[in-house]
């Protein structure tokens, strides 16, 4: 629809094993199943890449690119590498010690040496790697397991058991003619869709986007549909933008046809028409001077404005300065001077006008700094 978007995939080690297993166990003809097979170990180095994936994937389909893309979650947040030859070594030879008969789970409770009635039945607890790898959680083991079969180190059995056992790519490593770099497992944060989203919006647009949208939901639900299908987020941004009061204006929204028009027009906009946006607040001043704005327009004090937003006094001056200038607010509105006071200050303004850079600071002084800075901006401003 024209927005930004975020992409994220989440996969762990259960997706490979099943993937891996899908591909096997398919009855599929045995060129069919090498073109699958491909397909997913192309997939699944994607996964566990840790260089630019929008790279990766564009020399996929043989396009040139840059080697960053600077947005993919390995550019913003380059993953770490450590040296997983020694583990790597401990996974690997655990798998061979116990006849590569066994699961992913079976091996983690071996090398953590699990007391288990299983694991002495078999006399696995007899074993060099019993017990070796206390230095890694489980989770660890999971996600060094889980790279190593997506690397093409390990492969799953056939019967569908889960077993695992090793490939020919082992050799070198378990030799100790080849070392390895895993990726470090690290927690990724969920991006924040709705922080993103509400950069795009203007405080005094907030509350109609947030009604719109759960009119947009309550729509969906009553339709059985997902909530694109009722207007697209970019529709929702023209609408807070033209705020379009009957059905002629609405029509020119654009992704309004007339089919949508009919069915769901005449509710959006009575939700606009209950949001008026008063004049003052109809601007393209930055989302700082418009906060202070909205708490202006409610009538409420300069002091406690600036109590209420944590800034000073002069600040908020600043602010309806700005308002000043684009000619939204009379400064006699916001300065408690008398008229003559403020010719004064005007001409002292003007007298110093060469000053360019530095006018509002002799005025300052020759006021005695009486006058805060602020309100001093503002009458700048009417001028
Ligand atoms: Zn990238």
């Amino acid at each position: 629809d024209g927005e930004p978007a975020s992409a994220w995939m989440a996969y762990g080690l259960q997706d490979v094993l099943t993937l891996r297993q899908f591909v096997q166990d398919s009855n599929a003809d045995p060129a069919h199943k090498r073109v699958e097979h491909h397909k997913l170990e192309s997939m699944l180095g994607l996964c566990e890449l840790i260089t630019c994936r929008r790279h990766a994937l564009l020399a996929y389909f043989d396009e040139d690119s840059s080697q960053r893309c600077g947005n993919c979650d390995n550019c913003t947040n380059p993953p770490e590498k450590w040296d997983g030859t020694v583990a790597t070594q401990k996974a690997l030879s655990c798998i061979y010690r116990t006849g590569q008969r066994f699961g992913v789970n079976y091996l983690i409770d071996v090398l953590h040496g699990k007391t288990d009635e299983r694991i002495q039945n078999n006399n696995h607890d007899q074993i060099s790697t019993y017990g070796i790898g206390n230095d890694f959680t489980t989770t660890e083991w999971r996600s060094i397991y889980r790279q190593l079969i997506a690397l093409g180190y390990i492969d799953v059995d056939t019967e569908g058991y889960g077993a695992l056992h090793l490939t020919e790519k082992c050799r070198p490593l378990l030799r100790g003619d080849e070392t390895i770099d895993l990726r470090k497992q690290t927690k990724q944060e969920k991006p924040d869709k709705d922080k993103k989203a509400a950069t795009l919006i203007r405080p005094q647009d907030q509350t109609l986007w947030d009604s719109l949208r759960s009119l947009r939901s309550e729509l969906a639900e009553q339709f059985g549909v997902p909530p694109y299908v009722i207007f697209h987020d970019a529709t929702l941004h023209e609408m807070i933008k033209n705020r379009p009061l009957n059905t002629t204006d609405m029509a020119h929204i654009s992704g309004v046809g007339k089919q949508k028009l009919d069915r769901y027009g005449q509710q959006f906009i009575s939700e606009i028409a209950s949001h008026p946006l008063p004049p003052l607040l109809d601007n393209r001043l930055s989302d700082t001077v418009n906060e202070t704005l909205m708490l202006y327009q409610q009538k409420i004090s300069i002091d406690q404005i600036a109590l209420k937003r944590e800034i000073k006094v002069t600040t908020v001056y600043t602010h309806l300065a700005d308002a000043i200038a684009t000619g939204l607010l009379p400064v006699f509105d916001v300065i408690s001077l008398e008229r003559d006071e403020y010719e004064t200050i005007v001409s002292l303004m003007e007298s110093f006008a060469n000053d360019e850079q530095s006018r509002l600071k002799p005025v300052y002084d020759a006021l005695d700094q009486e006058v805060d800075y602020g309100v001093l901006k503002c009458i700048q401003a009417s001028i």
